[in-house]
């Protein structure tokens, strides 16, 4: 293969971002680096790429967190956070969009490449998709929802969270909820739903329905629902019926509820 196809494969393989400011050529056998004697100082989890254990640094975020007193606190705390490897190899931080007065808040997993490049949730294609078919039930960020996600940073290739990177966001995300105070969570997708309900079951289960979700930073529980990710909907077109009929319940349920939209 020649290094253009080489390159191609790897693009369509999913390598879509340099690991390395220079090339390596892994044809040819790596010389062994010398053994660093061991260092015995004390390095920040993040600087070397390892982690606390996820169960230690999450308790400091939620000791963050519980010293968040307004938005504007908890964003500058979570712009300020960098025990994830994420938080390293990201070009921004994701924080939030939309009205952050609405009644409607919206979150989905993880802000992908082109949220990445523009620090917005939800900017790229599946965030197009998701605002096209909110506009038909009347819903515009700029107007009556907020957005977010369970992560604030992108992970690499746009592989899955890992569930110790939930775990250590999800006190940040908690205390986001409750900062907005929504009269409805939407879940956007399965990791959504994983992170937020704790749920064992899926989308396709969950989608739909309506529960009463709480957390310890708000004072009473708060009406959650589900819908299909825009990115499956974008790879199952098939879907979009389905997802069509969860937004006009969701429609309907605002109407009923009179939650302002
Ligand atoms: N998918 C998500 O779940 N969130 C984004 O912000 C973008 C794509």
């Amino acid at each position: 293969m020649s290094d253009a196809d080489n390159l191609k494969w790897s693009y369509e393989m999913g390598a879509d971002e340099a690991i390395s400011e220079e090339a390596q050529d892994r044809s040819v056998k790596q010389e062994k680096p010398q053994e660093e004697p061991k260092k015995t100082s004390v390095i920040s989890p993040a600087q070397n790429n390892v982690m606390a254990s996820p169960r230690a640094v999450a308790s400091g975020t939620r000791q963050v967190a519980d010293g968040c007193a307004s938005l504007k606190e908890l964003e500058e705390a979570v712009r300020g956070f960098k025990e994830l490897s994420i938080c390293k190899t990201a070009t921004n931080t994701v924080f939030a969009d939309g009205t952050s007065e609405a009644e409607i808040m919206f979150i989905g997993e993880a802000p992908g490449a082109e949220e990445d490049a523009q620090g917005i949730p939800f900017c790229g294609a599946s965030g197009q998709m998701l605002d096209q078919m909110l506009s038909f039930i009347d819903l515009e960020r700029k107007k009556n929802f907020y957005i977010t996600n369970t992560l604030f940073w992108r992970p690499p290739g746009n592989r899955r969270p890992t569930p110790e990177e939930l775990d250590i966001c999800r006190p940040f995300v908690e205390k986001h909820v409750a900062l907005i105070n929504p009269k409805l969570i939407v879940l956007v997708g399965g990791t959504a739903v994983a992170s937020i309900l704790q749920s064992k079951d899926g989308i396709t289960k969950i989608r739909g329905k309506y529960y009463d979700y709480n957390n310890g930073y708000l004072e009473s529980a708060i009406k959650t629902t589900a819908i299909f990710h825009p990115s499956y909907l974008l790879r199952s077109p098939g879907q979009k019926r389905v997802a069509w009929k969860d937004a006009l319940l969701l429609k309907h349920y605002l109407i009923e509820n009179n939650i302002k939209f």
